[in-house]
């Protein structure tokens, strides 16, 4: 058995449900997906191959520093995995000017990564936000939905109400200055739960890509059912006190 390669990933991606044409976001873990014929630039064509030129690839590129300026010509994207970090460089793709930049090709591209926020990372008016009202769908490749940044949008839209305060460095008028905010985060590990919610609900298409499992829900779906979810219990997806550091800043913030 060879590694896959890009034609046998296209026809993985097509029986897992991904169609042509479509607004796709992607997470991926290439240490569970490769090795693949062609490494990242490889699946990343498959991924192209399927869409095809009226659909839209996106990925999450946002910095991982918050001490340096974003730059979007230049700061890599290294927590997001190196699929991600080598999307963003690829010709074609347009990268959105902010530390919690998407970068996406294809028709819907300019739209997806238009100006948004900062201190509303993943909002309405953010990259997920528009792959949501695009009715696009999300694709987890090798990684389960602790990655799936969409999550942050239905906590958003259920009126969650913790937050954490984030600081980072922007540029305004050539100077970088220090900007304090608040956002919905905690550890996100219990966002693991949206599996069996989605399960139970039958949203969720599940195959292989590579040597990976893949998970295939549209934007729209996984948001409702997650709000629904919140409704029920508005602080599900945080830990009690006392088991992370993340999830007590959190916790302690609905206090204030
Ligand atoms: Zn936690």
């Amino acid at each position: 058995m060879g590694n896959p390669t890009v034609s046998e990933l296209t026809q993985e991606l097509r029986e897992l449900g991904v169609s042509e044409g479509e607004v796709l976001l992607v997470h991926c873990a290439f240490s569970r997906v490769g090795p693949v014929q062609g490494g990242p630039q490889g699946l990343i064509s498959a991924l192209e191959n399927v869409l095809g030129a009226e659909g839209t690839l996106v990925m999450p590129s946002m910095t991982d520093d918050d001490e340096q300026p974003f730059d979007p010509s230049s700061t890599p994207c290294l927590g997001m995995g190196i699929v991600a970090d080598t999307f963003w460089r690829l010709p074609g793709v347009i990268r959105s000017d902010s530390p919690h930049a998407f970068a996406a090709t294809g028709s819907r591209a300019p739209l997806i990564t238009a100006p948004h926020p900062v201190d509303i990372p993943h909002g309405p008016d953010s990259p997920v936000g528009r792959v949501h009202e695009l009715d696009g769908s999300i694709l987890l490749l090798g990684v389960g939905h602790d990655g799936n940044t969409t999550i942050h949008l239905a906590e958003f839209l259920g009126g969650v109400r913790y937050r954490r305060k984030k600081e980072l460095v922007a540029i305004d008028g050539g100077q970088p200055v220090r900007i304090s905010y608040e956002e919905i985060d905690h550890c996100c590990e219990n966002f693991r739960l949206v599996d069996e919610w989605l399960e139970k609900r039958g949203l969720q298409k599940k195959g292989n890509v590579g040597h990976a499992e893949a998970r295939l829900v549209r934007s729209r779906a996984l948001v409702a059912a997650v709000v629904e979810e919140l409704t029920r219990d508005p602080t599900v997806f945080l830990h009690p006190f006392g088991v992370d550091d993340q999830c007590d800043e959190a916790r302690a913030s609905l206090e204030r």
